[in-house]
């Protein structure tokens, strides 16, 4: 399916709160009891044009596509079959690309029961955090997405599968928490009644550790779930692969986890990446083992997939089952998942990396 993006200047309608809609229709003379049929042909019904919203006049379907673009995303491709995962690349007004995957029947890792589906969303265009094994920051950053980007992939996803997400995870392509404020205004949308109308307890923000944003969203009332991106125990491993473990060391990261905690009835769930002869060894197992205990989180641990341009390798399964069992031995609840059957084309980003670099948006991204 193809939704052209009319007129790529207008705000888009799936960026507007019910309260910004009301005022708008107020401005423009319209009755109040407009805003609600709106918000029901947008995100109930799911229409993909203006001439599809027949109970409202013409004359103001018109002023709405004077106003607004319909959608912020424009389908590009989509890679993977209803019954594996599939892999959705949009392009942006502005000519750059974010994907969103669909993975279903997630085998309860966030929670979910196993005949669901999660939609992995990103946030950014690129990243700024330069995580050297991850695709998602090897070309740099290049843009925040706005809250109509970010809610309309779940959106599009519904659309172009005709089936409904039920859980998300933050964990497409970029920083959450370097976005907060269009993060945030785009959970509105999503878990607004009026709106997508997704439970918050089924949202999980996955973040490399923005100590001061986990404080902050630890004060925000809803129920959404945090994951961290641990990918080492101790500041010497981690540091070597993640540039902001040295603005944020892991003590500092766990005090905030701990605040955390405080403040949140959830579980937090830590992730670390199995990298061979890089973060994998027992001794790294036991510290985690320790932490997490501590912090009463589980562990997921995702045996590392290869990134075109990058050297780093999976350990063997038998080393990762090694590294779980020192978890579990010590009494945290750690899920390996080794089958590689999830990943099309390899981890979140690598789909937009290839399309923006065949375009020439992008250099080839070099080994770090
Ligand atoms: N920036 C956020 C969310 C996006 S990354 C974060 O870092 O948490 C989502 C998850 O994918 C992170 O845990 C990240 O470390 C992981 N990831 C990145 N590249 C990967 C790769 N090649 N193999 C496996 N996981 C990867
Ligand atoms: Fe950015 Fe997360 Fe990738 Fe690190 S792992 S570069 S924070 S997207």
């Amino acid at each position: 399916m193809k939704t052209p993006l009319s007129n790529p200047a207008l705000p888009a309608l799936t960026g507007q709160s019910p309260e910004s809609l009301a005022a708008w229709l107020k401005d423009a003379g319209e009755p109040a009891f407009r805003a609600a049929q709106i918000l029901e042909w947008v995100w109930k019904k799911k229409v993909t044009s203006y001439d599809a919203m027949t109970n409202l006049p013409a004359a103001l379907r018109a002023k709405l596509a004077e106003s607004f673009r319909l959608t912020a995303l424009e389908h590009s491709t989509t890679q993977g079959s209803a019954d594996t995962t599939r892999k959705f690349l949009f392009r942006l007004h502005d000519g750059r690309y974010v994907e969103s995957v669909m993975i279903p029947a997630n085998p309860a890792l966030y929670g979910e029961k196993s005949d669901r589906r999660t939609l992995c969303v990103s946030s950014q265009v690129g990243c700024a955090y330069g995580c050297k094994f991850c695709a998602s920051g090897l070309a740099g950053f290049a843009r925040n997405l706005d809250a109509s980007e970010i809610a309309g992939q779940v959106l599009a996803a519904e659309q172009l599968s005709g089936e409904r997400v039920d859980s998300l995870v933050f964990m497409g392509m970029g920083e959450p928490m370097a976005n907060l404020d269009n993060l945030l205004a785009a959970i509105s949308l999503i878990t607004g009644e009026k709106t997508l109308h997704l439970g918050a307890r089924h949202l999980t923000i996955s973040t490399s550790g923005l100590v001061p944003q986990i404080k902050k969203l630890a004060e925000h009332p809803q129920q959404i779930r945090l994951a961290i991106s641990l990918h080492g125990a101790t500041d010497d491993v981690r540091e070597q692969i993640m540039p902001i473990n040295k603005k944020w060391p892991v003590a500092e990261l766990f005090e905030a986890l701990e605040y955390w905690n405080s403040k949140k009835k959830q579980h937090l769930t830590l992730e670390y990446i199995l990298i061979q002869d890089v973060n994998d060894s027992l001794e790294q197992a036991a510290i985690l083992a320790k932490k997490a205990r501590k912090l009463g989180a589980k562990v997921n641990l995702i045996p590392y997939n290869t990134v075109e341009g990058l050297e780093w390798k999976r350990p063997p399964n038998n080393h990762c089952k090694a590294f779980q069992q020192i978890l579990q031995n010590a009494g945290v609840t750690a899920n390996l998942r080794l089958e590689k059957g999830h990943d099309i084309d390899a981890a979140c980003g690598q789909l937009r990396l290839k399309q923006e670099t065949a375009e020439g948006i992008i250099e080839a991204p070099m080994k770090r």
